[in-house]
């Protein structure tokens, strides 16, 4: 297996980087060896509320470990060098052509099979005419982490195992705040980018007015999209091919989490490409995307903000959010820590 990938590992990957235990039991991580050298967060709170509300906030305790604060430069590397495959750095796949022998990528790279991993923008993706499509929601995002000084950190009252969460009014999108160690991730990501750098700027402001955060914020934000599981692409695979990840375009519609699905798709891609003992015609692949329905469920709008009339929204949105009950039974454990859903159980 050869990976190709522009970047020059390790390469840092705009995301908040936090990850729950059904990814960690799905990779089968010794989080004790992980942990000797890098950053691994423990999470066993959330403190969430929603923008504008003039300081409602619920926290949610848990008496055990819910998720991981994760930094994706090392958890990326980590992976990629535990998997034993030949990774050639710092090529981009630009050209991409089929014939009866396989995928040619810039004419210098010949695969029997083709697995597009290359996130939002995958070439592979756009050459099996996954062109986007305005009705498709995609999340706009902007992101900064950095090492904060240790005295910014004590004065900040952002605490490490509780990561802090707030939603826009129109439950579009939200903002979070998340101490891992000594390292800060800070962002915020709406579906749909109007006025998304304002929404940043109002959310930094209302940061440091809080008293969360009281070091000096990195001038410039990492931008990045991606889209939520309302709709697959048309061609999830193809002759020699598959899509995963966000190539597939698979992140949990109202959390936004990428990690999981990105891992669990590759997994499942993993074991039909097996299973199909080098018959990679389309027929034989087509059992990937009954595999991807069966674990990620129909594809529909689940946003929190697509079921209600807007007038209702803000009404609605301060009830709920202000709820210690709905905060964790619906919000946390269901839709963002997908508590019900074991681990993938694979291979
Ligand atoms: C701001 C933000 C915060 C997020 N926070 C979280 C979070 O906390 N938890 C969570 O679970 N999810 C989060 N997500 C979603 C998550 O980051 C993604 O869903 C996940 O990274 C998808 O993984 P992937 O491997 O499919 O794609 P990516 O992680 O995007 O990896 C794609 C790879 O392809 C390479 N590549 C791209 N184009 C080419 C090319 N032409 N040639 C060669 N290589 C190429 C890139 O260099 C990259 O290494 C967040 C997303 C954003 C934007």
């Amino acid at each position: 297996v050869v990976v190709l990938d522009r970047s020059h590992f390790p390469r840092d990957k705009t995301c908040a980087g936090w990850i729950t235990p059904q990814v960690v039991e799905t990779l089968q991580l010794d989080l004790a060896e992980y942990a000797r050298t890098r950053t691994c967060q423990p999470i066993t709170a959330f403190r969430t509320g929603l923008l504008g509300s003039h300081g409602r906030e619920v926290v949610t305790r848990y008496e055990h470990v819910v998720s991981y604060g994760i930094r994706r430069c090392e958890f990326d590397e980590y992976l990629i060098t535990r998997s034993g495959a030949t990774l050639q750095p710092g090529v981009v796949v630009r050209a991409l052509r089929r014939d009866a022998e396989g995928w040619h990528l810039n004419e210098s790279h010949v695969a029997r099979m083709l697995v597009g991993a290359g996130g939002h923008f995958c070439p592979v993706s756009r050459e099996l005419g996954n062109r986007k499509r305005p009705h498709v929601p995609v999340v706009h995002a902007q992101e900064i982490e950095f090492r904060a000084d240790p005295s910014d950190l004590a004065r900040g009252t952002v605490e490490p195992h509780c990561p802090e969460l707030f939603f826009c009014e129109d439950l579009e999108g939200y903002g979070w705040c998340f101490r891992k160690g000594e390292y800060l991730n800070i962002g915020l990501g709406r579906v749909g980018g109007a006025q998304l750098t304002e929404h940043v700027a109002g959310f930094a402001t209302f940061l440091r007015k809080t008293g969360k955060v009281t070091a000096p914020l990195p001038e410039r934000w990492h931008g990045h999209a991606y889209q939520l599981y309302e709709h697959l692409p048309p061609r999830l695979y193809d002759e020699r091919v598959l899509l995963i990840g966000d190539a597939a375009g698979l992140a949990y519609p109202q959390s936004g989490e990428g990690i999981r699905p990105a891992i669990e798709s590759g997994l499942l891609a993993a074991d039909v490409i097996l299973s199909a003992e080098g018959d990679y015609s389309s027929g034989q692949l087509s059992r990937y995307a009954d595999q991807i329905g069966t674990r990620f469920g129909p594809v529909r709008s689940r946003r929190l903000g697509g079921w209600l009339p807007a007038g209702w929204l803000r009404f609605v949105a301060a009830r709920l959010m202000g709820s210690h009950l709905w905060t964790r039974e619906v919000l946390l454990d269901r839709w963002f820590l997908h508590a019900t859903q074991p681990a993938l159980q694979h291979g």
